[in-house]
């Protein structure tokens, strides 16, 4: 059965439609490892074993009666803990929306259920997407599976420990300012931000809506196709769901092993001020692209330098207002106290953690009479010109690569990293969403006290095939996607 850790979910459903493997059995395999390794990591903020289990068994003697299913029925997967659920809970991992269960499915829940996905539980994530270490979850912290002593990167915290220590093979996730990415180059896995409007946002909690964008994080870039095959559908209910698109899996496979004429463009910069060891991961994978027949070409983002700020201020003003309608009367948790102002004002005291509250404050500054013309205003100008930079860099190169953080996963509370420091990580990660493109990290080696390091590729608007398509011809020349943490079961190394 160990050996299942080394498939793809094409070879999975492979086995799983020749019925070498059936579906319970496979969930079962999960289910095992989750319980005996999940009690030190916390990934899973809920997980439900009784009905993955039983869902199984129903996909079994649908396939025994010689039903044609979906390819990927049978498969297991998790969820980040803002897609809505209407069978688990939905927490955001917050207390304002502790225990709190939809009354319908989130478009990417619905959609993996129709294809077959059977869902392992809710992954563990920075509360409401606000974080790059996964601490301000309100329940638990979720530790890196390469070193217990470490964050797993933020937000989708649960997401990338969760897929690095095979206690799934797919996560879905958001990335808002990079919570997909950054994760992943933390716990050495693959994750994938689509392009802004490829995947369906209804009913995924919002953080900030013109940024936010869901996407894999799987063991491989062949399972992100994979996946994205079901992510990918349009959809009615959002209004910014672009057309459907089914064919990413089947594309990848006409990728060939060369990346002859693909320009890789690195930004001006980007390979200064990097831990050293990270560093020489990163150039190495570079010289790796240039074998594999790749050009690299220098690359220039003269406004890199504001892509921070005006992602604080674009995010922050989009939170509070989305975050406005916590106030204790519709939904979530409620202070209970008889008058209503008071009542809304302890309801969002108690609700919300403090980094939450940071933003909503900073965010409804942003957006007062008299601040916005100043603040918001000109981050929406900054923001055009950034993308017009993209564009700019597009004309000389296919896609954009270098590192997706500047050090290797840090100490929980650590003392040298301040909250500055703690926005600066997402550095390498935000341009790309105020430019509503898609980009992946892939693993590409390991850095300072032999913690994974990830290499970014950025793509062009709905240029996923591209990008999929160099990230996969890259990692098939390696094998630092194979690798696995060892875990502890009991003080014993696994
Ligand atoms: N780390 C970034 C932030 O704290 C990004 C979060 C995200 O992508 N959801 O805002």
């Amino acid at each position: 059965m160990d050996n299942i850790l080394g498939l793809t979910l094409a070879e999975l459903s492979a086995l799983l439609e020749r019925k070498e493997l059936s579906s319970r059995e496979l969930i079962a395999f999960y289910i095992d490892r989750i319980e005996r390794f999940d009690g030190k990591l916390l990934a899973y903020l809920y997980k439900d074993a009784e009905s993955a289990l039983k869902r199984a068994e129903q996909i079994d003697d649908r396939r025994a009666k010689g039903e044609k299913l979906p390819r990927s029925a049978g498969l297991p997967c998790a969820l980040k803990d803002l897609i809505v659920t209407s069978d688990m809970p939905t927490t955001c991992a917050s207390k304002m929306l502790e225990g709190f269960i939809s009354p319908f499915d989130a478009t990417a829940a619905k959609n993996m259920r129709e294809a077959g996905y059977i869902s392992l539980g809710k992954l563990n994530m920075d509360q409401y997407a606000m974080g790059s270490s996964g601490e301000s979850s309100y329940f638990q912290k979720t530790v890196n599976p390469w070193d217990y002593s470490r964050v797993p990167g933020g937000s989708s915290s649960g997401s990338a420990s969760a897929v690095a220590a095979r206690l799934t093979p797919v996560a879905i996730s958001s990335d808002t300012g990079g919570s997909i990415r950054q994760p992943a180059g933390f716990c050495g896995v693959t994750g994938l931000k689509p392009t802004y409007g490829r995947v369906s946002r209804f009913g995924v909690v919002s953080y900030a809506s013109s940024l936010d964008q869901l996407g894999p994080i799987t063991n491989s870039v062949e399972d992100a196709a994979f996946v994205m095959d079901v992510l990918g559908l349009n959809d009615p209910m959002d209004s910014t769901s672009a057309p459907s698109k089914t064919d990413f899996y089947a594309n990848l496979q006409r990728a060939g092993d060369s990346l002859k004429g693909v320009r890789l463009g690195l930004p001006e910069g980007h390979l200064s001020d990097l831990a050293p060891g990270l560093k020489a991961a990163v150039e190495n994978a570079l010289k790796d692209c240039e074998k594999l027949g790749a050009e690299i070409v220098n690359v220039d983002f003269p406004l890199a330098a504001k892509g921070l700020p005006v992602y604080q201020m674009i995010a922050n003003a989009e939170a509070a207002s989305n975050l406005a309608k916590y106030d204790g009367v519709k939904y979530g948790h409620r202070a209970n106290i008889a008058e209503l102002e008071e009542m809304y004002s302890i309801t969002r005291r108690e609700g919300f953690g403090p980094e939450v509250k940071k933003r909503i404050i900073l965010g409804t500054y942003i957006l007062l009479e008299g601040q916005y013309e100043e603040y918001y205003r000109r981050a929406m100008r900054i923001r055009r010109l950034i993308r017009k930079d993209y564009d700019a860099a597009f004309k000389k190169c296919d896609l954009i690569v270098g590192p997706v953080s500047a050090g290797v996963a840090f100490r929980f509370g650590d003392k040298t990293i301040s909250a500055m420091e703690m926005y600066l990580n997402d550095l390498f990660t935000v341009l790309l969403n105020l430019n509503g493109s898609c980009g992946i990290t892939v693993p590409c080696g390991f850095g300072e006290d032999n913690l994974p390091v990830g290499l970014q590729f950025q793509g062009d608007m709905f240029a996923e095939d591209a990008l999929l398509r160099a990230a996969h011809i890259y990692q098939q020349s390696t094998d630092w996607h194979k690798r696995i943490p060892a875990l502890l079961e009991n003080g014993v190394e696994r």
